[in-house]
C-alpha cells in the first residue's frame, strides 16, 4: 500500500512541470482492491481499474483511492 505522503512527495516534484500525473506516480499506483494496474484518462480525471471494474476520480490532482468512494465502471 503506498502511503499518501509519498503521493503527494511525487505530486509536488511533477507539480513544477505541469498538472498531469507523472509516469512515476501511475506506476507506482495500483487498485487498492485487486492490486492491479489502473487505466489512466488524463482527459476525465479518472483512474480506472478494469479489473474491478472501478473508477477512481482524481480530484486537485490527488487521486482518491478509497474503495468505497469509487465508481461503478458502465
Ligand atoms: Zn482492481
Amino acid at each position: 500500500m503506498i502511503d499518501k505522503k509519498d503521493i503527494y512527495k511525487i505530486l509536488n516534484q511533477n507539480n513544477k512541470r505541469g498538472n498531469m500525473l507523472s509516469e512515476k506516480l501511475l506506476a507506482i499506483l495500483a487498485c487498492p482492491k485487486c492490486k492491479g494496474g489502473l487505466d489512466y484518462k488524463p482527459d476525465l480525471n479518472q483512474l480506472i481499474c478494469n479489473n474491478c471494474r472501478l473508477i477512481y476520480k482524481i480530484e486537485d490532482d490527488i487521486p482518491n483511492m478509497i474503495i468505497e468512494e469509487a465508481e461503478p465502471l458502465k
